[in-house]
């Protein structure tokens, strides 16, 4: 279980030899995972073959959406989405200050403008309030998407958006990357369905809900939208001879299609998701509500056991209609009440074998973002960025590890060993 190097921009692991350490994030792959991709290694197909259609009919079956389009990566699919919307230049789109970068940059990379809304400072979360207050900040730009960002599986209010949308005739694109497995409306209405939004973009990146090692999706009811998308992740090729426009090159004097030709009516990349991932994929997908349940029970726990430490340390507020699957467990914490700072905690918490991260830096922050649009004040985002970190939460952990990074936190904000928790040392 060496990690990579490259794994450390999500999770922190001791690179110390031998040490145990416990990441904020991470995967749990079993025996039938490892099965299942092996099979596919020594099949027909190591890329758009079935595995792909599988996995995309269980993603679609499982969020209860008409259409899922895999591809590889989250980010990919954000820009799938992006493009499919016909978003470019002059146009503006929506999205939350808090969330990971790439939320912003594929609306960049279609030539459009970011508009940062504000979020609240207890969820860190966007809602129809945020959103109206960033539109008014829209100037020339002609809004056509607001990206919803379901911050660590939580989410804000999907029908108060889409009844702006509706009314406003913008497109609604979840960024889902983190709730797969949410649901919300009396948990009626699975994330993803897309019944409050245009589309919704999922990310199987190891420290997401499930993984496929590197992979994403978009699911959608529209389905030219998700025939356009499956286009645009293979460079933008047609190759059904209804689509082809030049019929001088594409048909024989006999009004028969050439056997070698296809068509690119417009361009797209390389984006596809291959078998092997997708195999990885739907054996993952098929233990997702054991891996819901065990996140949802393990953040109960921290709830119970962090209670004694209100109101320096606080779960983040819930919205009432919103039954998440946690993708992190994140607390707030005023950390000068507790005579402290965020970098010692977290250095203190490494020091004793715990991982922790802050999700997210605001991204209107970032060198690129100030240079483009200058100052902008968000305060709830600045006010929950301040105060937030993710304790570590995966299906793999064990009850003890939530008792042993409680026991340690309240070590370290209180200088008193904890009484609730009990100090067992991480058993795998
Ligand atoms: C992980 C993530 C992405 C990007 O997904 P990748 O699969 O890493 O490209 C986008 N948005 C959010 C909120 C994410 O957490």
């Amino acid at each position: 279980m060496v990690p990579s190097p490259e794994s450390s921009l999500f999770a922190f692991h001791d690179m110390t030899a031998g040490r145990q350490f416990l990441p904020y994030g991470r995967q749990l792959v079993e025996d039938d995972d490892v099965a299942a991709v092996a099979a596919v290694l020594r099949g027909d197909y190591l890329t758009t073959g079935p595995a792909v259609r599988n996995f995309e009919a269980a993603l679609a079956a499982a969020t209860g959406a008409g259409h899922a389009v895999a591809c590889s990566s989250g980010t990919a699919g954000l820009h799938l989405a992006a493009m499919a919307l016909d978003i470019g230049p002059g146009d503006g789109v929506v999205v939350p200050a808090v969330t990971f970068l790439a939320t912003a940059n594929v609306v960049r990379h279609v030539g459009a403008e970011v508009i940062f809304a504000d979020v609240d400072a207890e969820t860190g979360l966007m809602g129809p309030a945020e959103l109206a207050a960033a539109m008014e900040r829209a100037g020339e730009l002609d809004i056509k998407a607001v990206v919803p960002v379901h911050l660590a599986g939580q989410c804000a209010d999907p029908e108060g958006i889409w009844m702006m949308a509706v009314d406003r005739g913008f497109h609604v694109v979840d960024d889902a990357c983190h709730a797969l497995g949410t649901r919300y409306g009396g948990a009626a209405v699975p994330v993803g369905s897309c019944r409050h939004g245009t589309m919704a973009t999922f990310s199987f990146h190891p420290v997401k809900t499930i993984t496929m090692g590197e992979g994403g999706a978009v699911t959608t009811n529209d389905q030219a939208m998700a025939e356009r998308m499956r286009r645009l992740r293979s460079h933008g090729m047609v190759r059904d001879a209804a689509m082809f426009e030049n019929t001088d090159l594409a048909f024989d004097a006999g009004g028969a299609a050439n056997p070698w030709y296809y068509e690119m009516p417009e361009a797209g990349l390389n984006y596809r998701a291959s078998d092997i991932h997708c195999a990885l994929g739907l054996s993952q997908l098929r233990k997702l509500d054991r891996f819901v349940a065990r996140r949802r029970a393990l953040a109960d726990r921290y709830d119970a056991l962090l209670a004694p430490l209100a109101p320096v340390v606080r779960p983040r507020k819930r919205p009432s209609a919103c039954r998440p699957a946690w993708h992190l467990y994140v607390v707030l914490i005023d950390f000068a009440a507790a005579g402290t700072t965020r970098a010692e905690v977290m250095n203190r918490l490494r020091n004793d074998g715990i991982g922790t991260q802050v999700h997210y830096l605001p991204v209107h922050h970032q060198p690129y973002y100030r240079r483009r649009y200058g100052h902008q004040n968000l305060p709830g985002s600045e006010a929950y960025y301040e105060r937030c970190l993710a304790l570590p939460l995966f299906p793999g952990m064990e009850d003890g590890d939530v008792d042993g990074v409680v026991s340690a936190l309240t070590e370290i904000l209180t200088g008193k060993p904890s009484v609730g928790a009990s100090t067992q040392q991480r058993a795998t």
